[in-house]
């Protein structure tokens, strides 16, 4: 167990509260991973000052120089890769593939950052005046507030980390109360790869405290947020009146299509790890599942069969499939789910119930569980459950198959399952949805291409690849006029 510290201006600090709070291994509630401080505004006040300052002189530092610190980062970051997978499975339960691949993603997005500090390009366009040149360059803002959730928690914080820091930002993160730990050790690492005190801050805290403080700093130039569309709407209204820049990325009730057509085994792997995977605690995670008329009854045979097969267990044990729920929280909600869909009308095809065998008795775990019958407008097949619940909806055909899929107020991620193209291209058109992935699961995302949803899933902005560096900077318009003449555009004719 580690005793974790703010980290403020290359300092550690406790918070001036003097409280703390203790996070444990929800595979083994004995466990306590680390103990952290409870902060307070006065902390969030203390990193502020520190960022504004580092502000002055890290904006001046070249894109370049800057992004060596991003490669030295991806350096440290590949050598802790295994002890960093370790502490996150311990820290939110995922297993240990998943978070092996969490730590990559961050790998990816620092060499990502370590490219794009050489190549970050602005536009130039011809003058409608002679003897005048017009161009565009991007700067950074200033101190951002980066919040985010528990269930990527090096992925998601390296996504803003990165992009916000390389384009000459400082920041303080505010990471989830259920996973600090993790955040902790990116910010060490990126510390010991050079980022210059006082440009990067982490303080430890609840949402409702030290994630208002932030939002309603004067000095906070915008607000870069990953978690539900609840608290997305709150932060959207608190920017909105101060006028801060804000991305929000959000809630998801993404569905897998299967056509009539489909390799069905290849679907059916799809919608185990989409519905699965992290224990169905991902943005992206399939949770609705839309089979066409002739290939249902067969489908939901096969998934029965797989979906009952799944492991459970400790993820650190290399053969577990599915880990536990984050908290015993959200495994009530998922129940609570279970019991709104049974009361509903919705058939049970397997699970449904917490699974407290051996080991398992000491975690948060629930069987992988799986409703068929499911009507849309039911509303295990409306809300984002989080967990492995998967809702199982008959469409007659495509048109209302892809209906169906757009019925909600999330726009995340789809997948289509189909070998005939003009169905597919037609379904690319129609999905209302930020990803669409055609022959492959709702989740993947790969680090340099844009990352986010439409609808209730954010507000327009996109993570991931060059997208993530128009969040955090400016453009800056610019008109050289080297006529040595007053030249007026939309009055003056060249003819002149
Ligand atoms: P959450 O409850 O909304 O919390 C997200 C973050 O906001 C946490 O750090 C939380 O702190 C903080 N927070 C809570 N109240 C706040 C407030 N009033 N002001 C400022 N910050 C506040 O979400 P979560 O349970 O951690 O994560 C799950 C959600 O994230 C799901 O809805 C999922 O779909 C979404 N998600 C979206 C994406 C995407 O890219 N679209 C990716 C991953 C997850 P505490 O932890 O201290 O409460």
């Amino acid at each position: 167990m580690k005793e974790y510290k703010n980290f403020i201006n290359g300092k550690f600090m406790n918070s001036q509260s003097g409280r703390t709070f203790e996070n444990r291994n929800p595979a083994d509630w004995d466990e306590v991973v680390g103990i952290f401080p409870k902060s307070t505004a006065d902390d969030i006040n203390v990193a502020i000052e520190a960022s504004k300052k580092a502000y002055k002189k890290w904006r001046d530092v070249p894109w370049p120089k800057r992004s060596e610190i991003m490669r030295r980062a991806a350096e440290i970051l590949i050598e802790k890769k295994e002890d960093v997978a370790k502490l996150m499975t311990r820290e939110m339960g995922k297993v240990i593939k998943e978070t092996r691949g969490d730590v990559q993603e961050g790998i990816d997005t620092a060499l990502y950052a370590s490219i794009q500090g050489r190549k970050y390009y602005g536009y130039t366009l011809p003058s409608e005046l002679q003897n005048k040149s017009c161009w565009t360059r991007r700067d950074p803002l200033g101190v951002w507030g980066l919040i985010t959730p528990w269930n990527f928690p090096i992925a998601i914080p390296s996504w803003k980390i990165f992009p916000c820091l390389l384009s000459g930002n400082t920041a303080i993160i505010k990471p989830a109360t259920y996973t600090p730990a993790c955040a902790g050790e990116l910010v060490q690492i990126l510390h010991e790869a050079g980022v210059p005190d006082g440009v990067l801050n982490i303080v430890y805290g609840g949402g409702g405290e030290i994630g208002e403080a932030l939002l309603h700093h004067e000095d906070i130039v915008g607000i870069s947020f990953t978690g539900s569309s609840d608290i997305g709407k709150r932060i959207g209204e608190v920017c909105g009146q101060t006028l801060k820049r804000c991305s929000l990325e959000l809630g998801g009730k993404n569905g897998e299509v299967v056509l009539r057509d489909a390799n069905l085994d290849l679907a059916l792997d799809g919608v185990l790890w989409g519905a699965f995977g992290t224990t169905g605690q991902r943005c992206t995670a399939t949770s609705r599942l839309i089979l066409e008329e002739p290939i249902y009854d067969t489908f939901i045979e096969m998934l029965k069969t797989k979906t009952e097969k799944l492991r459970l267990g400790n993820g650190l044990d290399e053969r577990v499939d599915v880990g536990p729920l984050v908290s015993e929280a959200q495994r009530e909600t998922v129940h609570s789910y279970v019991e709104i869909g049974k009361k509903e009308g919705a058939t049970l095809l397997t699970g449904g119930e917490v699974y407290a065998e051996g080991e398992c008795a000491r975690g948060w775990f629930y069987r992988p569980t799986v409703f068929v019958d499911v009507l849309p407008t039911m509303r295990i097949a409306q809300e984002e459950i989080f967990g492995p619940v998967l809702s199982v909806i008959k469409a007659k055909n495509f048109e209302e198959a892809i209906e169906i899929l757009n019925g909600t107020v999330y726009g995340l991620s789809s997948s289509i399952y189909t070998k005939d193209l003009a169905k597919a291209h037609k379904a690319i058109e129609r999905a209302e949805t930020g990803i669409v992935y055609i022959n492959a699961q709702t989740i993947g995302a790969e680090c340099h291409l844009p990352f986010g949803g439409m609808k209730n899933t954010g507000n327009g902005h996109r993570e991931g690849g060059w997208t993530a560096y128009e969040i955090f900077t400016e453009v800056k318009t610019v008109y050289i006029d080297y006529s040595g003449t007053l030249q007026k555009a939309q009055i003056d004719t060249w003819e002149k």
